[in-house]
Order: structure tokens, then C-alpha cells, then sequence
């Protein structure tokens, strides 16, 4: 048997999704420091930059065009209205040359997404997993909306709304990784991923 930690043959889509301000983009940004042979796809969308994002490196920022055409093309291997407002997609190109090219992927994605994805592999025959990220509890997710403090009240009552619907879609999944601590859950999904730290350390354990 191979083992585990050591990827093998065509690399393996990652999907990982979760509800609104579990900390996605924390898990996947640390993914990024720590374990940079993983490749994380860069999304499509028509919301405008956040102070200290880069284009290309954390999303494409598009026109609504832009999107139009893309999707149009049959660019996007999935694309959602998220929050009711603006659009995301996954190129589809940079996915299908990575995976080619024998490298681990990672979707980080919405709920809406992650379907897509799943019926379009099941279409194509891939290997996919599919993880969901979960908060330590009920609270600490309602906390951390609260916390973030970057949206209106009005955008956070809609990003509640929507994380209550995403909570009851876990079953879904493969895998769920609780957030209580943003390094083992990087970890645990290197695991997943089949990566190990770079310098040799494994990744850590999922602690018992
Ligand atoms: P944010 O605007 O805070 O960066 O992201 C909002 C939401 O959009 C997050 O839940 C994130 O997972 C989701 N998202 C980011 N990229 C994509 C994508 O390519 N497709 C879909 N369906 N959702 C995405």
C-alpha cells in the first residue's frame, strides 16, 4: 500500500467548502504559506478588491462582462452568486493543467459551488474529495461573523441566513475538519491533501 502522506499517480481535486466566516480563507491562505506544492485555484469575480488583495494572486477581479463572457465560453468549471450579490467562479483551464501536471488542487468555494464541482466530476469519472469546514460550535460561528466587522449589519443578517442553510448541508461531504485551531485544521487538511509541511515535517496528527 502506498503511503498516505506521499501523493501517488494523477493528483486528487480538493474541494473545501464551509459556512460564511468559519475560516476558509484563513485554512487556505495557510495552506498557501505552508505548503506552497499545492496549488489553490485563483477564482473569477465581479466583487471589488479588498485593501491588500492582489489580482491574480487572490482572485480575478473581473467586470461583469468579463464574467458574462467567461461563463458564456464555458470557462468556469462552476460559478455562484454568493450572499445574494456578487459572482465567483472556478476557471476551468488552470484546474485541468494543474491536476494534469500531477499537483494537489485545492477549491476553496462555496456551498452552491461544491455541488457543481461534484456533478461534474461524477460526469467526468475524476477522483475528488470533498471537505467540509466546521465550526467548533453554533456560537463561536455567530462570534465570528459578528467579529469580523468588515460588513454592514445588513450584510451580515444575509451571511447568517446563508451560513445557517450551509451548516445543514455537512452530511454532503466526505470529510469535515473542525476550525477550533487554524494550524491543526491546515494540517488535517494537508493530510487530506497528501502534502507534508516543506522542510520534512510531516503534517501534524489530528489530535485524538
Ligand atoms: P469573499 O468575498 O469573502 O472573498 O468570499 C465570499 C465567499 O465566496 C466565500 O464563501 C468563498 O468560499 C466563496 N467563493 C470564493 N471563490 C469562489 C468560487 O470560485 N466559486 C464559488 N462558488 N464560491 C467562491
Amino acid at each position: 500500500m502506498p503511503d498516505d502522506d506521499v501523493p501517488r499517480g494523477p493528483a486528487r481535486l480538493t474541494v473545501l467548502a464551509g459556512p460564511t466566516a468559519v475560516g476558509k480563507g484563513t485554512v487556505s491562505a495557510d495552506i498557501r504559506a505552508r505548503y506552497p506544492q499545492v496549488w489553490l485555484s485563483v477564482s473569477a469575480t465581479t466583487r471589488p478588491p479588498r485593501p491588500g488583495e492582489v489580482h491574480g494572486v487572490h482572485y480575478l477581479f473581473v467586470t461583469p462582462e468579463e464574467f458574462d463572457r467567461m461563463v458564456a465560453a464555458g470557462e468556469m468549471l462552476e460559478w455562484a452568486v454568493v450572499h445574494g450579490r456578487h459572482r465567483y467562479g472556478t476557471p476551468r483551464g488552470p484546474v485541468a493543467e494543474h491536476l494534469a501536471a500531477g499537483r494537489p488542487t485545492l477549491l476553496e468555494i462555496d456551498l452552491q459551488g461544491a455541488r457543481q464541482v461534484r456533478d461534474a466530476v461524477r460526469a467526468a469519472s475524476l477522483d475528488a474529495q470533498f471537505v467540509f469546514l466546521a465550526p467548533p460550535s453554533h456560537e463561536e460561528l455567530v462570534r465570528r461573523l459578528v467579529g469580523r466587522g468588515t460588513e454592514s449589519e445588513a450584510e451580515r443578517e444575509r451571511r447568517l441566513a446563508t451560513a445557517a442553510v450551509e451548516m445543514a448541508a455537512e452530511p454532503e461531504f466526505d470529510v469535515t475538519i473542525v476550525n477550533d485551531d487554524v494550524t491543526r485544521a491546515t494540517d488535517d487538511l494537508a493530510r487530506l491533501l497528501g502534502v507534508r509541511a516543506q522542510g520534512g515535517a510531516p503534517a501534524a496528527s489530528r489530535s485524538a
